[in-house]
C-alpha cells in the first residue's frame, strides 16, 4: 500500500491553515473498482484545471494523485503568473511564422486571466501576494528595450514599459540591473492555495479526487481505458495524462515519460528582515533576469525574501543548497548582510526538447497536458481549457499545438546533454556580464 509524501517543508506549507483541505486532512485513496467517463491522472494544477473544466461542462470526472493535491510543482514553484511559455515567443515566431505564434501568446494570455478571474470570482484574492513583473536586464541594453517594447505592442498586442536605470533604482538598491520591461498585468500568488483552491472547486462540480493513488498502469481495453493503481483500479472512456517529470519518476506511461526530461530548480524563503528588505526591494511584485536560468524572486508575507534560481537534471538535493542560493542573494544585494534561510526546496519541471507543452489527444481517448517546464501557472490553466473543451465539445484549438510533439528526450544521454548545454548558457551569460563590468 502506497503510504503519501507530505508537502515539501515549503514556505506555502507552513503558512497553509492546519486542516490543509475543506473535510480535514485530504482524500482517500482509491481502494477498489470504480467507473467514469474521464480519469484524470495527476493532482497538480494541469489535473485539477482540466478535471474542473470538465467535470463543470457536465462530465463524470475522477482524479487519481500519487500523493496529495499540489505536492509536485504545482505546490512548491515560485507563484509568477505572467503571459508566454517556456520557449520565448522569437523563436515561436521563427519555427510557426506570426499568426500561429500570436494565437498561442493569445491562448497563454487566456491562461493568465483564467487564473484572476478563478480568484475573484472564489472570492480568494488574499492568495495574491503582489501585482505588477520586471523583467531585468543584467547587461546595458542599448536601445534593445525600446525596440523590443515597440515590437512586441505593435505584433502581439502587448502593453509592456520600459524601466530605464534611473526607475530601477526607485525600487531596487543595486547596481546589477541595466533596465527592464515592466508588465502590469502579471502577478504573484501562493500556489499551494491555488492548488488547494482548485481542488475544492473541482469537488464542488463533483470530481472525484483520490489522493495516495499512484497509477501503474493505463491500459485500452476494448474501446475504454483501464488504469490500475495499487490498490484500486479505474475503467472509464478517456484518460488525461498530467503527471509531468514526477510521471517520469514513478514509471506512469511510457510512451509520454521518454518524451519529458525532468528539471530541477530551488527556492529560499528567508526569516523576517524588516526594514532591511523593505527599504533595499521596493517593488512588490514578480522580479526575474532574462538569463537562461537566471534569479526569481520576490517580496512575501510583508518583509520575507522568496528567491528561487539555478537549474539541474541532477534529481537530489544540491549539498549546502540554502548557502547556496544565500550567496546568490548577496551577489545582488550584499546590503542583507547575514540573515537566515527559514525553508529551502526543491521541485522538479517536466521539460520537452523544444520547450513547449504536450497538450491534446495522443492516441485515441489518451490525452495529454504535460511538459510546461517553468511557465506552468498560465500554461496548465490554458491547457485544462483546452483539453476539456476538445473532449467535451470537439473544440480544435488544441490543435495549435500539434506541431509539438511527444519527441524522444534522449534518457540518460538527454540530461547529460541538456545539463552541458546549462552550463554553456551560464558561462555566456557571465562572459556578457563580464565584458558589460
Ligand atoms: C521551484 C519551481 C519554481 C517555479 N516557478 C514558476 C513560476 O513562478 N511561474 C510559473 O508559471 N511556473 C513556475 N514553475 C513551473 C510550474 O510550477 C509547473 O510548470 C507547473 O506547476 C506544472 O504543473 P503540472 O500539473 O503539469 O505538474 P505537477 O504540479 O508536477 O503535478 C504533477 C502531479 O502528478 C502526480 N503524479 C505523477 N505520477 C503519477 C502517477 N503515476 N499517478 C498519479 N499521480 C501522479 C504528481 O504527484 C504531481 O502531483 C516552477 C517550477 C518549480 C519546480
Amino acid at each position: 500500500m502506497s503510504v503519501p509524501h507530505e508537502h515539501v517543508a515549503s514556505f506555502y506549507r507552513a503558512s497553509a491553515p492546519r486542516a490543509a483541505f475543506a473535510g480535514g486532512d485530504g482524500f482517500l485513496a482509491l481502494d477498489g473498482r470504480a467507473h467514469a467517463e474521464i480519469c484524470v491522472i495527476g493532482g497538480g494544477l494541469a489535473g485539477l484545471t482540466t478535471a474542473h473544466e470538465l467535470a463543470r461542462r457536465g462530465r463524470r470526472v475522477l482524479l487519481l494523485e500519487a500523493d496529495r493535491i499540489g505536492w509536485g510543482a504545482s505546490g512548491r514553484n515560485a507563484g509568477f503568473v505572467s503571459g508566454g511559455f517556456a520557449e520565448g515567443l522569437d523563436a515561436l515566431e521563427a519555427r510557426l511564422g506570426l499568426d500561429h505564434a500570436r494565437r498561442l501568446h493569445d491562448l497563454s494570455r487566456m491562461g493568465v486571466q483564467y487564473v484572476a478571474e478563478t480568484l475573484v470570482s472564489s472570492d480568494r484574492r488574499d492568495i495574491v501576494g503582489g501585482r505588477g513583473g520586471l523583467s531585468l536586464w543584467r547587461t546595458p541594453p542599448g536601445d534593445a528595450l525600446d525596440r523590443r517594447q515597440e515590437r512586441l505592442a505593435s505584433l502581439y498586442g502587448l502593453r509592456l514599459d520600459v524601466w530605464d536605470r534611473s526607475r530601477l533604482a526607485d525600487v531596487l538598491a543595486t547596481s546589477r540591473y541595466h533596465g527592464a520591461l515592466h508588465d502590469a498585468a502579471a502577478f504573484h500568488i501562493d500556489p499551494l492555495a491555488y492548488a488547494r483552491l482548485m481542488a475544492e472547486r473541482c469537488r464542488g462540480v463533483g470530481v472525484w479526487i483520490f489522493e495516495a493513488s499512484p497509477v501503474c498502469r493505463v491500459a485500452q481495453v476494448g474501446a475504454g481505458w483501464r488504469v490500475e493503481t495499487d490498490r484500486g483500479v479505474v475503467h472509464c472512456e478517456q484518460v488525461v495524462l498530467a503527471t509531468s517529470a514526477y510521471g517520469v519518476l514513478n514509471h506512469t506511461y511510457r510512451p509520454l515519460d521518454r518524451a519529458i526530461l525532468p528539471v530541477a530548480t530551488y527556492v529560499v524563503t528567508t526569516e523576517p528582515l524588516g526594514a532591511r528588505l523593505t527599504d533595499t526591494i521596493r517593488f512588490r511584485g514578480c522580479l526575474s533576469d532574462t538569463r537562461r536560468a537566471g534569479d526569481y524572486y520576490r517580496v512575501v508575507a510583508e518583509d520575507r525574501l522568496l528567491w528561487g534560481g539555478r537549474i539541474t537534471t541532477r534529481r537530489g538535493e544540491p549539498h549546502r543548497l540554502a548557502e547556496r542560493l544565500k550567496a546568490d542573494i548577496l551577489r545582488i544585494y550584499p546590503q542583507l548582510g547575514d540573515f537566515k534561510v527559514e525553508f529551502a526546496w526543491s521541485g522538479l519541471m517536466g521539460y520537452t526538447r523544444h520547450r513547449m507543452p504536450l497538450i491534446g489527444q495522443f492516441k485515441p481517448g489518451l490525452w495529454v497536458a504535460t511538459g510546461f517546464g517553468g511557465h506552468g501557472l498560465n500554461t496548465t490553466a490554458m491547457a485544462g481549457v483546452l483539453v476539456a473543451a476538445a473532449i467535451a465539445e470537439g473544440d480544435d484549438r488544441w490543435t495549435l499545438f500539434a506541431p509539438f510533439k511527444a519527441r524522444w528526450g534522449g534518457g540518460v544521454a538527454g540530461r547529460v546533454a541538456t545539463q552541458i548545454e546549462y552550463w554553456r548558457l551560464q558561462a555566456l551569460d557571465r562572459f556578457a556580464e563580464q565584458r558589460a563590468g
